[in-house]
């Protein structure tokens, strides 16, 4: 058996995938080169530089596995693999607890205000009266998309203290009984909720899902948090909700467009930004080598 390592992951996914396997390191490999040499291995693991094109798939004789050390499988032509019969696989649950925190750090960051604060300490002021904030016990946080990272943030925020109300059309209420949260409609959430956090996939149905019609039904005090994708969040909208005090702040990861390059909610005070990097920390690394190496192992031993 033969793997090739395309995209550089964590060593401990390429030694584990050594006990089983040859293992072939080529993080700089060419599309050329990769066409060319395909057909000599039976699983490459790829991060987001490698593009399985078409081309590249239709010369891959003996993969059998598509390895995505991470989530977004974009990359990948999937319908010449499933036309070749190879399996594409990503590691959607290594980044779970990861984008989690990111989301706990940007719901801390805009109730106590803490980026501006930074700014302004930095900048010798004192302004202690600028910066009040808002506590988090006994507030309610809406989570929109009930899935591994939504969970994983409800968990955190009953250690907070907080109330957690729900919506996910998809989650069985079965399901939401033993989480122990309520599960409701958008309307109600929109109207309840003191933090909205945002955790559902881009999709037709949920572009734009958080839009003017819904700021307009929030709380004054309501503040918003997106470690999504951007497009789930009408920009324009929030600006307007952010700019006329119809909602109090919002913390965002992701963009409509990124990077977000002259975005006019970057001039916002009561606007934290962060650059995409809510998945971004050594153990969801680790963690994704290992679990993209497990899925590797057993495709290979059948
Ligand atoms: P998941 O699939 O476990 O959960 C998504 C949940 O959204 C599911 O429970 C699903 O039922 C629900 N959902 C789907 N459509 C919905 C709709 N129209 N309304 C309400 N709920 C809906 O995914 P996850 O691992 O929790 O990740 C959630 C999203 O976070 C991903 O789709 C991805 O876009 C994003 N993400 C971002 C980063 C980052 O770096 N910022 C990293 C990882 C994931």
């Amino acid at each position: 058996m033969k793997v090739l390592i395309a995209d550089s992951i964590n060593q401990k996914g390429i030694d584990n995938l050594k006990e089983y396997s040859e293992v072939v390191v080529q993080t700089d490999i060419t599309p050329e080169e990769l066409k060319e040499t395909i057909n000599q291995y039976d699983a490459i693991v790829i991060r987001s530089r490698t593009k399985m094109t078409k081309e590249v798939i239709e010369s891959a004789d003996n993969l059998k596995i598509i390895a995505r050390a991470g989530v977004g499988i974009d990359n990948v032509d999937l319908n010449s693999a499933t036309q070749k019969g190879i399996m594409v696989v990503n590691t959607a649950e290594s980044t779970t607890i990861t984008v989690a925190e990111h989301t706990m750090g940007l719901i801390l960051a805009i109730a106590r205000k803490i980026a501006i604060a930074d700014k302004s300490v930095k900048e010798n002021k004192w302004e202690k009266s600028k910066f009040m904030g808002t506590e988090l016990r006994n507030k309610t946080l809406g989570v929109v998309g009930m899935g591994r990272i939504g969970s994983q943030v409800i968990k955190r925020c009953k250690a907070f203290e907080m109330d957690a109300l729900a919506y996910d059309p998809y989650l069985p209420e079965e399901a939401a009984k033993e989480l122990g949260i309520e599960l409701v409609d958008l309307n109600r959430l929109i109207k309840e909720a003191d933090f909205i956090s945002i955790h559902v996939p881009l999709t037709k149905e949920t572009k734009h899902l958080i839009g003017e019609e819904e700021f307009k039904a929030m709380k004054n005090g309501t503040f918003i948090i997106n470690c999504s994708r951007g497009g789930v969040i009408d920009e324009d909208a929030l600006y307007d909700a952010l700019k006329s005090g119809e909602i109090a702040g919002a913390g965002l990861d992701v963009y409509e467009t990124e990077p977000p390059v002259g975005n006019k909610l970057l001039e916002l005070d009561n606007l934290v930004a962060t650059p995409h990097i809510a998945a971004s920390t050594n153990e969801a690394q680790r963690d994704a080598a290992i679990i993209a190496a497990d899925e590797i192992i057993e495709v290979l031993k059948g």
